[in-house]
């Protein structure tokens, strides 16, 4: 689980901000003409006098209107099977669904426009697969998936909000989080990727596992991946955020499909440690920089605000760190 790091985060927030609010005022305006039911009265305007704090509010903000929303309307306040109408009514005014449609006006700002501003390349859930957003001649091809990090389900308020919007991968998405609550008041559980990653705190290691230690270590079929803490203690020592966030994307479990790339590093720096030392010396002289040297060498990003750039840049850097760091 990554960082998501942009340069200009408070300003595509404030755009993302800018360009749905006419929209959304647009729909509110004419139900509040409409509704002479109070509790609905309310609730548009609720919606409306705070529409730029649901849409830009920081993720521990949300919390705050969470709760407001909860001691105004808390009688209506349930999840989508339980209370339709309510649903219904802020899922028509806030209206993810036509968001994220593909067939939305391309120059209209959508879900295509947000994760092309947002130029995330690769999931920060899993740091495994590819998230880039292409177009050609303005049709719209692929985008990555925008996870509702607080369930649309259950917190529909929240189905339009910047930091409640995180591109990912369909995997971790639709297979892995479905709609595993996660409450705004229990933030602190988790880790959110715009306001973390597991750093040092959830650092990637290996173990070898080989019964008969007389083969090499750096078979991919001798090891096995590892979360641990800055102590190296198991994944049960760790934070419980990052517990938590490893449980519901399955983390260790699917990378111990990629101990090749663990046994690829190893081979490099231990069995062919003479050669590869050199070789790694030779760019000295070239006056490049640490990140420079790793990145010619392993193909990956050396610091923690690039590995949005490319798969298993966590793994690589935690796993170089530990055999030459
Ligand atoms: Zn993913």
């Amino acid at each position: 689980m990554i960082k998501i790091h942009l340069e200009n985060e408070d300003e595509i927030c404030e755009k993302h901000y800018l360009s749905c609010k006419d929209a959304i005022l647009g729909r509110i305006e004419p139900k509040l003409d409409d509704s002479d039911i109070s509790d609905f009265h309310n609730l548009l305007n609720f919606i409306k006098q705070k529409l730029e704090e649901i849409l830009t509010k920081k993720p521990d903000g949300l919390a705050t209107i969470h709760n407001d929303f909860v001691r105004q309307f808390g009688s209506i306040v349930k999840p989508k099977k339980d209370n339709i109408q309510t649903y219904n009514l802020i899922d028509e005014i806030l209206n993810y669904t036509s968001f994220s449609s593909k067939a939305t006006n391309s120059t209209k700002w959508d879900a295509y426009k947000l994760a092309e501003a947002v130029n995330v390349s690769v999931c920060p859930y899993c740091n495994r697969l590819y998230t880039n957003t292409v177009t050609k001649d303005e049709k719209k091809i692929v985008r990555p998936d925008f996870d509702h990090f607080f369930p649309k389900s259950l917190y529909p308020l929240f189905q339009m909000s910047f930091y409640n919007l995180i591109p990912s991968c369909t995997i971790c998405n639709s297979r892995l989080k479905g709609n595993r609550h996660v409450n705004p008041n229990e933030l602190h559980n988790y880790v959110h990727p715009y306001l973390s990653g597991f750093g040092e705190d959830g650092r990637f290691t290996y173990k070898d596992i080989a019964k008969d230690k007389t083969h090499a270590i750096s078979s991919k079929w001798n090891l096995r991946i590892e979360i641990t803490n800055k102590k190296k203690q198991k994944l049960d020592d760790c934070k419980l955020q990052i517990k938590n966030n490893c449980a519901m994307f399955k983390i260790e479990e699917i990378y111990q499909m990629h101990t090749d790339v663990v046994a690829d590093m190893i081979d490099r720096c231990h069995k062919y440690n003479d050669i590869y030392v050199d070789f790694l010396k030779s760019f000295d002289s070239l006056g490049l920089s640490k990140s420079e040297i790793y990145k010619i060498a392993f193909g990956n990003y050396y610091n923690s605000k690039d590995f949005q750039k490319r798969p298993l840049s966590k793994l690589t850097r935690d796993i170089y760190d530990e055999l030459l760091g």
